[in-house]
């Protein structure tokens, strides 16, 4: 159901990443959310990437972003190769627009040339802590220091023309309980006194964070801006901005936290590989270390339960409903139920919603993702067709999380075991067990229909008229089929090898156990 909020403009959504490395799984849930919010309001989903700080960059990271996006099933309707008439859509691309902006806030007397060298703020920086203070550069001094309201138009002029290095400053106005709005914090009321001039424009050519993406998404006609808890901070500033340029400032969301599984702090991927579970979407390889980090992708998990999982990291539908496919969640998502307070993130939960997509999946379909590996055990021409793997994957599948657990769980569907679970074996291999499995052999043999029921019924038959006892029968079947005493409903497992497997098998365990 499309949420019927007053739209002034349609909507466009940007997720605004930096390139700086692999995608962190936060990063692809405020994707996430944005997405979502795009679909349900017939908006568009933009991808920007800032990439202003070319001391950070790192070249992969783009693809690698994109690449996530793609897998999770969530790919951006305008952006990087898909310009839309917005475009560039990399900052690093459009660093001629900025300059003429950060100016006109100068020429209008909202943002100021600051010439301190960096020597000389770090001396603040310094004889403030001394004292216990802390230095900004604010309403409080920056008429003390040196730019271009403390100096004279001349000087100021003459600095810049003999080639001296300046930033350009917003001056924040004074004096004023800014109220702002957030779609999942309400109103946060702030005093302009306690915020800093910030940097809008570096002494390197390049804007800032601040000035480029409130520019950018200004430009790029943004009617709502979903993102990261820790951006809160710069919200003052960013609507600021918008004031001071007289532009329409677009709506605001910060999303929660994802928190480590403890529940302290910020879920880090230090984390994940203590715990043994990914944090990025997709395996990463650092090219300058050779640092490889596990991805979900490469770990086994569905792109649909790894989206389901993000999903509920901070939001959820007020109904006991867990399981949602991206179409559900386009109908159910709703931003003003995004909780205010961080979410744990939990790996067993995680796990949960991978089985339950598994179980799910039709067996068909597993089985062609299983082939692969099948044949990577067997080598090829096994001479196992899909159909025969799809039976014995649906007979396990309740039991599995991956695909790959299937071997594992099931290799018995594919061939003889090697060797017999020692404890199982000495206790359930008995003097008579030898005979008992011969005469099994003998019943088994006369058997006309090799069906899973027509075989318990006439082994239990003989059981029971023979008063022999089931686990004396069953415990070394299992052993000499399965070679532990596990799996599915054994004569299940007879009716899928067949009963010339099912006969050599427990020959040979008959042949081999006990062993002494
Ligand atoms: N480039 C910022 C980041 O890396 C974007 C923040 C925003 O969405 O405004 O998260």
């Amino acid at each position: 159901m499309p949420k019927f909020y007053t739209m002034s403009r349609p909507v466009r959504v940007r997720f605004a990443p930096s390139p700086t490395g692999p995608l962190h799984m936060g990063g692809v849930r405020t994707a996430l959310f944005n997405y979502l919010f795009a679909k349900q309001n017939q908006g568009s989903f933009v991808l920007r990437i800032e990439d202003t700080d070319q001391n950070r960059y790192v070249a992969n990271a783009e693809n690698y972003i994109i690449d996530s996006l793609n897998w999770s099933g969530i790919p951006y309707d305008e952006g990087p190769g898909k310009d839309q008439g917005f475009g560039p859509y990399r900052q690093s691309e459009r660093k001629h627009i900025y300059k003429q902006y950060a100016d006109r806030l100068v020429d209008e007397g909202k943002a100021y040339y600051a010439f301190d060298t960096a020597e000389k703020l770090e001396f603040h920086r310094k004889d403030h802590l001394e004292k216990g203070k802390t230095f900004i550069y604010n309403w409080h001094n920056r008429e003390k220091l040196v730019n271009s309201l403390s100096l004279s138009e001349v000087e100021v002029k003459k600095r810049i023309e003999n080639g001296e290095k300046y930033v350009i400053r917003f001056k924040t106005p004074t004096d004023l309980n800014l109220e702002l709005q957030d779609l999942i914090r309400g109103k946060i009321v702030i005093d302009t006194n306690t915020l800093d001039d910030k940097i809008l424009f570096k002494s390197d050519g390049m804007p800032t964070y601040h000035l480029a993406n409130v520019v950018d998404d200004h430009l790029m006609e943004i009617s709502h801006v979903i993102r990261g808890e820790e951006w809160l901070p710069s919200l003052a500033l960013h609507v600021l901005l918008y004031k001071a340029f007289k532009w329409e400032t677009p709506e605001f969301a910060h999303l929660p936290l994802i928190l480590k599984p403890t529940g302290k702090g910020k879920l880090s991927k230090r984390d994940g590989d203590k715990l043994g579970f990914p944090v990025f979407p997709l395996a990463y390889t650092n090219e300058k270390t050779g640092e490889v980090s596990r991805g979900y992708r490469e770990d086994g998990y569905f792109p649909e339960a790894f989206v389901n999982m993000l999903a509920f990291l901070g939001w959820n539908p007020g109904t006991e409903q867990e399981i949602f496919s991206l179409e559900d969640l386009i109908q159910a998502f709703d931003i003003k139920k995004v909780g205010k307070s961080g979410s744990k993130f939990d790996v067993e939960k995680t796990n949960w919603f991978q089985h339950q997509y598994l179980v799910n999946t039709d067996s068909k379909i597993l089985a062609a993702t299983f082939m692969p590996e099948l044949e990577n055990h067997l080598g090829k021409g096994h001479g196992f067709d899909q159909d025969y793997v799809a039976r014995a994957i649906e007979l396990i599948k309740e039991r599995a999380t991956f695909v790959k657990d299937f071997w594992e769980l099931g290799d018995y569907f594919f061939k003889a075991p090697e060797s017999y679970d020692t404890k199982a074996a000495k206790k359930g291999w008995k003097e008579d067990t030898d005979a008992l499995m011969h005469e099994l052999i003998d019943i088994l043999s006369e058997l006309e229909d090799f069906t899973s029921k027509n075989i318990e019924d006439h082994v239990k038959n003989w059981i029971t008229s023979n008063e022999i006892g089931f686990g004396k029968v069953m415990q070394p079947f299992r052993l000499s089929l399965v070679g532990a005493l596990k799996g599915p409903h054994l004569f299940d497992i007879c009716e899928m090898i067949g009963r010339e497997e099912t006969i050599a098998r427990i020959q040979t365990a008959t042949e081999k156990l006990p062993v002494e």
